[in-house]
């Protein structure tokens, strides 16, 4: 968990990290957690953990795996036998800018994956470039964490010459991560905010599925320059 998010949960919240839990006790709510053979009262549990794609069906099967243990696939989301089709937590999904593997056990990908598959199962011809973005949204008590595309540790991963850009809004309680690569293509960002995350999010996103470079299509503009806009929609222009 990052020291950002640690920082912003309230003082009542205890954050046990790189610890699995012995047992959840209680037994028709919540009562308690055990972690390294200590008992610790609690009304609620929340893990963050990893995720593994589970290929027993696939191997079954005799679906060629890939080198992240996912199903391999190929940008239609065949997979090695013809005629089947695969999508979701279970495969290794192509990065959109380099084509190398990746894994990306998330419910957005998983729902484009979806359409893509089910439109080339029926044999359509068409390639949807925006499968493997990621959006994720998370809301942790009061905080919105959103996270889009590529992060910095996954560009360096992929190869990636990434920079990063940090921008912060105040008023808002606003801190954004914005990844470019080497040309100033926006190819990820992250966001963490009291509110309004997945419309930043979303704003991301737009801008990744478009290619555009941040100094065209700057994402936060100042706040006077927000307000001014918004009287100018709702009242007409300002003299
Ligand atoms: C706690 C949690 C929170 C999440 N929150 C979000 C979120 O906010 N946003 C988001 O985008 N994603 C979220 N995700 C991720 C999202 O749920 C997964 O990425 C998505 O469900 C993957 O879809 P899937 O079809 O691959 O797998 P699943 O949804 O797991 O579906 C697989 C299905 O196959 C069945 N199955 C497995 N093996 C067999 C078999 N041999 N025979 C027959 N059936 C079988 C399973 O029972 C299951 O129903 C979350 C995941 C978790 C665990």
């Amino acid at each position: 968990m990052s020291d950002e998010l640690l920082s912003r949960l309230s003082q009542r919240l205890i954050v046990h990290s790189g610890v699995s839990p012995d047992e959840v006790l209680g037994e028709t709510k919540v009562q308690g957690v055990k972690l390294n053979g200590q008992t610790y009262d609690a009304d609620a549990v929340l893990f963050m953990t990893g995720v593994k794609p589970d290929v027993q069906l696939a191997q079954s099967m005799g679906l060629e795996i890939g080198g992240l243990g996912g199903v391999k696939v190929g940008t239609l989301l065949e997979t090695s036998k013809d005629g089947i089709y695969s999508v979701g937590d279970c495969i290794e999904m192509h990065d959109r800018l380099t084509g190398k593997p990746v894994l990306m056990p998330i419910g957005s990908v998983a729902a484009r994956a979806g359409r893509q598959a089910g439109v080339a199962a029926v044999g359509g011809k068409k390639v949807y470039d925006d499968v493997s973005i990621r959006f994720q949204y998370d809301r942790i008590f009061d905080t919105d964490i959103v996270c889009v595309g590529i992060s910095s540790v996954i560009a360096e991963d992929l190869g990636i010459d990434a920079n990063v850009l940090y921008i912060e809004d105040p008023a808002e309680f606003t801190k954004i991560a914005l990844v470019t690569s080497s040309d100033g293509t926006l190819i990820g960002g992250q966001v963490i905010t009291s509110r309004m995350g997945a419309r930043i999010g979303y704003q991301i996103h737009k801008r990744i599925e478009m290619g555009a470079k941040l100094d065209e299509a700057p994402l936060l503009e100042p706040l006077h320059k927000r307000m001014r806009d918004h009287l100018e929609e709702t009242l007409g222009p300002i003299q």
